[in-house]
Order: C-alpha cells, then sequence, then structure tokens
C-alpha cells in the first residue's frame, strides 16, 4: 500500500519515470531480484522524483514484483506461518486470502442462487487483489450516466465510491480498496434482458476476467441495475484509456493494430487474441517473449514508443498487415471443455457453473 498519494498534476510524470526505469532494468539486470534492486537504487538516485514519488515507485513495484511471484509461483516456496500451506510470496498467501474470501460466503448476496455461485467460484479459482471478481451493491455507485447502446447492451459510466479490492493486508486480515486513492471510475456494462441471467452472460464475464493481465484488470464484478432488474458486468475504465478502444472491447470487439509495431509483437498479440483460449501463447511463452524479443525490440529502437497509443488510433484508416480486416466477434468463445484444457496458467482457468446451460 504506498504510504502516499500522488498529486494528480504529477501522476503522469511519475508513471513516465516509473516505466522509462522499469523497462531498462528489465533489459539491462540478469534476473528478477536482480532488477528489482536495480530498479529500487535507480529510484532511490533519481533527480526527478521527490521523496514522496519515490516511495510511491517502490512500493508499487514492490507491489507488483510480489504478485507475480504468488501469481506465477516466481518467489521462493515457504510455509505460511497462518495456514501452514506453501506459499510463493512474503506478501501473499493465495490460501489465507481464499480462505478470507469463503468466509465472507454468507455475507453477501446477488439474490440469484447462480451469480452467487459464479462469484463464489470465480474467488477461489482467482484470489489475489486485484484480480478478485465481488458481488458489488448498486448503492456503491454514483453519478450513473449512460454512455452507448449495442444491440445486446448498454454501457453506463459510473463512479464507485468503495472502489475495486486493491491489495490485502495480511496482519489485518483486511482488503485494502481502491477508495484510498479517490472516487474509482467505472464502466458499467448492462446485458439486455439478463434479469435471469444465461450461459451469454457468463461468458462475457469470463471473457473480460480472461484478459486481465499484469496489473491490467478489466472486470471487477457484478452488480444489478435497479431500474430495470438487469445485471451488468462492472469493468474499470482507466484514466488514461482510450474509451473509444474499450468500447471495442466492450462490443466484443478486438482493436487494431498500430502499422508500425513490429511484425513479432504483432504476432503474439494476434495469437493472444485467438479465439480459441487453448490457441493461446502460455504465459510461459509469453515471458520468454518479452525476455527476448521484446527487450531487442526496445534495446534497438525499433519500436517508437513515443507514440500515443490514443492518438495513433485516431489517425489510422488501414489496419496491420497482420491484423485481421475486421475485429472478431469474442462473445460467446469459451468452449464448454476449458476447465478441462492443457492450460499451464491457472490463475484464469474458468469453467461455468454446472446449473448454466
Ligand atoms: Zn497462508
Amino acid at each position: 500500500m504506498p504510504n502516499t498519494k500522488l498529486l494528480p498534476h504529477r501522476q503522469n510524470h511519475v508513471f513516465k519515470i516509473y516505466n522509462e526505469i522499469e523497462k531498462y532494468v528489465a533489459s539491462s539486470a540478469p534476473d528478477r531480484k536482480a532488477q528489482k534492486n536495480y530498479f529500487l537504487d535507480l529510484v532511490t538516485e533519481s533527480s526527478e522524483l521527490n521523496e514522496c514519488e519515490k516511495n510511491y515507485c517502490k512500493e508499487m513495484f514492490i507491489r507488483n514484483f510480489e504478485l507475480h511471484n504468488v501469481i506465477h509461483k516466481f518467489g521462493e516456496p515457504m510455509e505460511c506461518k497462518n495456514c501452514k500451506s506453501v506459499r510463493y510470496s512474503v506478501r501473499y498467501c493465495e490460501v489465507c486470502i481464499k480462505q478470507q474470501l469463503q468466509r465472507s460466503f454468507g455475507t453477501w448476496t446477488s439474490e440469484n442462487a447462480i451469480v452467487d455461485e459464479f462469484i463464489q467460484k470465480c474467488q477461489l479459482i482467482s484470489s489475489v487483489p486485484p484480480y478478485i471478481i465481488e458481488w458489488i451493491p448498486f448503492k456503491q455507485f454514483k453519478d450513473v450516466e449512460y454512455l452507448t447502446k449495442g444491440g445486446f447492451s448498454t454501457v453506463y459510466t459510473a463512479t464507485w465510491t468503495r472502489g475495486s479490492i486493491y491489495d490485502w493486508d495480511e496482519n489485518k486480515k483486511m482488503f485494502i480498496y481502491f477508495e484510498y486513492f479517490g472516487p474509482q471510475k467505472v464502466v458499467l456494462k448492462s446485458l439486455n434482458n439478463s434479469i435471469n441471467p444465461g450461459k451469454d452472460f457468463f461468458d462475457e464475464a469470463i471473457n473480460y476476467f480472461k484478459i486481465q493481465s499484469n496489473s491490467i484488470v478489466y472486470c471487477h464484478g457484478i452488480t444489478r441495475f435497479p431500474e430495470n432488474g438487469n445485471y451488468m458486468i462492472v469493468m474499470n475504465r482507466h484514466p488514461e484509456g482510450n474509451l473509444r478502444n474499450y468500447l471495442k472491447i466492450c462490443n466484443g470487439l478486438r482493436p487494431l493494430l498500430l502499422q508500425n509495431i513490429p511484425t513479432s509483437f504483432a504476432r503474439i498479440m494476434q495469437e493472444c487474441w485467438n479465439t480459441d483460449p487453448r490457441k493461446r501463447p502460455t504465459i510461459e511463452e509469453l515471458f520468454k517473449f518479452a525476455n527476448n524479443e521484446l527487450v531487442n525490440v526496445y534495446k534497438d529502437g525499433k519500436f517508437d514508443n513515443t507514440i500515443s497509443l490514443n492518438s495513433a488510433l485516431d489517425k489510422i484508416n488501414k489496419s496491420h498487415p497482420f491484423s485481421y480486416s475486421s475485429s472478431r466477434i469474442l462473445t460467446g468463445v469459451i468452449p464448454e471443455s476449458i476447465g478441462n484444457s492443457n492450460y499451464v496458467t491457472s490463475q484464469y482457468d474458468l469453467t461455468l457453473p454446472d446449473k448454466i446451460s
């Protein structure tokens, strides 16, 4: 938990410095531990950050480092003092957090047994903040405004007063919520006729859940619109995010690829979008790619990372040679057998509750 908040007008500056240092250490230090130490040293020495901002960057890096330790089991295995199971992070014990979530099962309800079961199942599969799906009472939202309408859904913007689960305090056995940073902007996607949600609804929720990775969270949970009783998927709206790009995802479409990104990068992005999750690259393959090709791309300056994706997307008419001629539909692509596939990552492996047909 950062012990300081960034001043709004300094945020972009701090994130830029953070990303630059992170990229630099990824290409120059031999392993994760060395990268961490190098990152912390460079932040300490930075003349572009004040003391609060340095603390913020260090805390953020360590949080992400520990998240990777627990999610990908990168950390040293050790016995948890609380639950006696094996844990991989000094900060997060997946089993302890899971137990906390389980203890809370009786304290909330969507008033729909299948939705409850779905959320519980999600929580038991992915129980590390910030990747925890929740039931969110609608009264936690304010400033709900209509944004747009698609064939099967209506999208709203809103402010989530409590905010998402951001972190975990092991000593207090409590979650830390995003409210610490201030009100959280979210997007609410209401699926038409979802008063009694069926497979389509859960397919859709799973899709958003599955595409979250690293520190990017798309789906926070499910709520219900009191006006019409429809269930809604609660998604993050990143302050820097391109809403149009976002809406493409909301509408089940893929973003266009930039023309000038390296071919290898474009190809792996395409592979990640495969409608069959079993044909997507494994996390090991992605890390291998990031460690080899991507690092070289940045090192050689082949990729002009000064290009703003947001503004570039506005200008691009043609898609990348490797991209599909039009965006592809995401909805309804999760095969029933996904739970039995030979996935390497378990974090996002989800199957539908048995009752849903
Ligand atoms: Zn534990």
